[in-house]
């Protein structure tokens, strides 16, 4: 795709559970390579709006485009048809995701944990997933730790397997979903670390967190979302230094 076009871009997203709408109209788009941090109250939909880019819930209305490419749906005459599940599977490789509770398979090795979608999902042979795998812990810092069980790992530790384990598919978005917040305080930093240098190597992310630092720092972006509409987007210091909404400046002062 050309390199205009944002990485991902999210247009008029609806989300409902039931009778509560969770997102009323979500946009947002990140250029290639940036970072964008989403900030905004408890049950504001920041959850919600990241598993609906990565078809962990199904959206009730808009679109969403990764790299140019509609995902989730096609597009026939105006009208959006739901895509097959195999297609979605696909579409989601090129999105990886990390959560707050680390998620990682404790029956599984870190390597088996890492090399899990890469051999199942595209037949990469064993021995070159565990290649791959010993590449990915080399960037989190973690080489040595590639035959351990997840158990054995601080929880700073397994949240950095789990953003290698995120990065094996090769995705071109990687979403957070408050990565440091489970974490005891210690450990905040070498997770905050990886994702900086992840920023630095250019990948686009998208960062649910409370840590305004790292906002402020790698962000390019920051948006703020209340009620399931974006009540701010801009760049992350005139967001964070001036930001217009009330609702924000009254959020920033109890992040801070
Ligand atoms: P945030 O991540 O900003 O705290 P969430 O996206 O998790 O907010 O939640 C937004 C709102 O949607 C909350 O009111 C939450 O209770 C509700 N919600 C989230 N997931 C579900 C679900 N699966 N079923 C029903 N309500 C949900
Ligand atoms: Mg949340």
């Amino acid at each position: 795709m050309s390199s205009e076009s944002p990485m991902l871009e999210a247009v008029d997203l609806h989300k409902r559970f039931g009778e509560l709408n969770v997102l009323n109209g979500v946009s947002l788009s990140v250029p290639r390579g940036k970072v964008m941090c989403l900030l905004g109250p408890s049950g504001s939909g920041k959850s919600t709006f990241l598993r609906c880019i990565n078809h962990l819930e199904r959206v009730d209305g808009g679109r969403i485009r990764l790299d140019g490419e509609l995902i989730g749906h096609v597009e026939r005459n105006g009208v959006l048809h739901e895509l097959p599940g195999r297609r979605i599977v696909h579409q989601r490789q090129r999105i990886g995701m990390v959560f707050q509770q680390f998620n990682l398979f404790p029956h599984l090795t870190v390597a088996q944990n890492i090399a899990l979608a890469p051999t199942t999902l595209r037949k990469l042979s064993k021995s070159a997933a565990r290649q791959r795998a010993l590449e990915l812990l080399d960037r989190v810092g973690l080489r040595d730790k590639i035959d351990v069980y997840p158990s054995a790992l601080s929880g700073g530790q397994q949240q950095r397997v789990a953003i290698a384990r995120a990065l094996a598919t090769d995705p071109k978005l990687m979403l957070f979903d408050e990565p440091t917040s489970a974490l005891d305080p210690a450990l905040v930093g070498e997770v905050l670390a990886v994702m900086r240098d992840l920023a630095a190597d250019g990948m686009t992310m998208v960062v649910v967190t409370h840590e305004i630092g790292f906002a402020r720092d790698v962000a390019h972006l920051t948006a703020v979302l209340d009620g399931g509409e974006v009540v701010e987007t801009g760049p992350s210091e005139r967001v964070l230094e001036s930001p217009g909404h009330p609702r924000v400046k009254e959020f920033l002062k109890h992040v801070r």
